[in-house]
């Protein structure tokens, strides 16, 4: 059995409950189900929106030659991607990476006018010192 898949013994009746993908297809889930671990039967939304714009034979074909280790992240990234564009269907994972941009740039020009006050405001006491000292001498 996978270690990854919950075990939903003790919360459901049904011990042998299909994950999400396998519920979809109306097949049985098998112990070495490759979708279960990652599309439980009680996240079916997450699993709708990876199948709707990916497909199922293609998270397969995506995940298949992965090194399992990357697998995870590969299907996290699936789910992510498909539950931004159910969310977002025209900008999907565009729209993100836009937002985030525009917020780099507010950051990086907040940034710059601190920079800019700092410097101002290090001349101004230069100057402030200068006349102070040259209004003693005189
Ligand atoms: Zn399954």
């Amino acid at each position: 059995m996978n270690p990854e898949r919950p075990s939903n013994v003790s919360k459901n009746t049904n011990n042998n409950q299909s994950c999400a993908a396998c519920k979809f297809q109306r097949r049985k889930c098998t112990a070495d189900c490759p979708l279960a671990p990652y599309f439980p039967a009680e996240n079916q939304r997450d699993f709708n929106h990876a199948h709707r714009l990916f497909g199922v034979a293609n998270v397969l074909k995506i995940t298949k030659n992965l090194d399992p280790i990357q697998r995870a992240d590969a299907m996290r990234s699936i789910i992510y991607e498909s539950t931004v564009h159910a969310m977002d269907p025209v900008f999907g994972c565009r729209g993100v990476t836009a937002h985030l941009q525009s917020q780099i740039a507010r950051g990086i020009a907040q940034i710059n006018n601190a920079r800019q006050q700092l410097v101002q405001s290090k001349m101004d006491s230069k100057e402030e010192a200068s006349m102070n000292k040259t209004g003693s001498s005189v």
